[in-house]
C-alpha cells in the first residue's frame, strides 16, 4: 500500500440517497484527477448499492459482522459488504465502541473475518492496547490491515490533536500502515502527513461537506 488512504466516514449521514448520490457525485467529480491518493467513501450501508458509478473513488463499510450468513437480525456480513463492492471496512470505531460496547474481542474476529473475505480493514483505536495481537496472523494479511489512531478528545469535536502529539502516539504504534482520525479538516490535514508522518486520513464531519473534501484530498495529493 503505498498511496495516501484518505477515508471518508460518513457516519448515519446524510439522510436521502438523494443526497447520498449528490455528495458522492461531488466528490468524484472533484477527484477525477487523483494519483498519489486511494480515496475511500464509507457510507451507510443502504447506500452503497446506489454507489456504482465511482470513477476513482472506493467504497467501504463502516462496520460488519464476522459471520458470513444466518439467524444475526439486524447484522449485515463482511462477505455482503465485499459482494456489493466495497474494499475496505472500517473495525472498532470510538462509536462502535461506546453506543454498542464493541469488544477487543470481537474487533479481532471482525477483522480476520474483513481479511478472509478479502476486505481491508481499518482498525480504529484511541490507545495502543486496542490494537489486536496480530502474531498469528500471515506477513500478506497484516500487509493489508491498517490502523487508525484516532484520539477519542478529537472525534467529533473540532479539537484537532496536535500533530506534535499525534506524531508521539504515532510512533509508538508498531505498524507500517497508520491514518490519523480527529477533526481533519482541509487546513490541518497536510500536517498530520507531512509533519507527524501518518500514511493517511480518516474523515468524519469534514467528509460531509464535498469542497472541504476535495480540499482534504488535494494536500494529500500535494503530500
Ligand atoms: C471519525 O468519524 O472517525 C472522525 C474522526 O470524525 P471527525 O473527523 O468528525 O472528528
Amino acid at each position: 500500500m503505498k498511496k495516501t488512504l484518505i477515508i471518508a466516514n460518513w457516519k448515519m449521514n446524510p439522510k436521502t440517497t438523494k443526497e447520498a448520490n449528490n455528495l458522492f457525485n461531488s466528490v468524484k467529480a472533484g477527484s477525477h484527477r487523483i494519483k498519489k491518493t486511494e480515496v475511500v467513501i464509507c457510507p451507510p450501508f443502504i447506500y452503497l448499492p446506489f454507489l456504482k458509478e465511482k470513477g476513482r473513488l472506493k467504497l467501504g463499510g463502516q462496520n460488519g459482522f464476522w459471520e458470513e450468513s444466518g439467524a444475526y437480525t439486524g447484522e449485515v456480513s463482511l462477505l455482503m459488504l465485499k459482494k456489493i463492492g466495497a474494499e475496505y471496512v472500517i473495525i472498532g470505531h470510538s462509536e462502535r465502541r461506546k453506543y454498542f460496547k464493541e469488544t477487543n474481542s470481537e474487533v479481532l474476529k471482525k477483522t480476520k473475518s474483513a481479511l478472509s473475505v478479502g476486505l481491508k480493514p481499518i482498525i480504529c483505536v484511541d490507545k495502543v492496547s486496542q490494537i489486536p495481537d496480530f502474531s498469528n496472523f500471515r506477513k500478506e494479511e497484516i500487509k493489508n490491515i491498517i490502523i487508525a489512531y484516532e484520539p477519542l478528545f478529537a472525534i467529533g469535536t473540532g479539537k484537532a490533536c496536535s500533530p506534535k502529539k499525534a506524531k508521539e502516539k504515532r510512533l509508538l504504534i508498531k505498524h507500517d500502515f497508520v491514518l490519523y482520525g480527529g477533526s481533519v479538516n482541509f487546513k490541518n490535514a497536510r500536517d498530520y502527513l507531512l509533519e507527524a508522518g501518518f500514511q493517511g486520513l480518516l474523515v468524519g464531519g469534514a467528509s460531509l461537506k464535498a469542497k472541504e473534501f476535495i480540499k482534504i484530498i488535494d494536500s494529500a495529493e500535494k503530500n
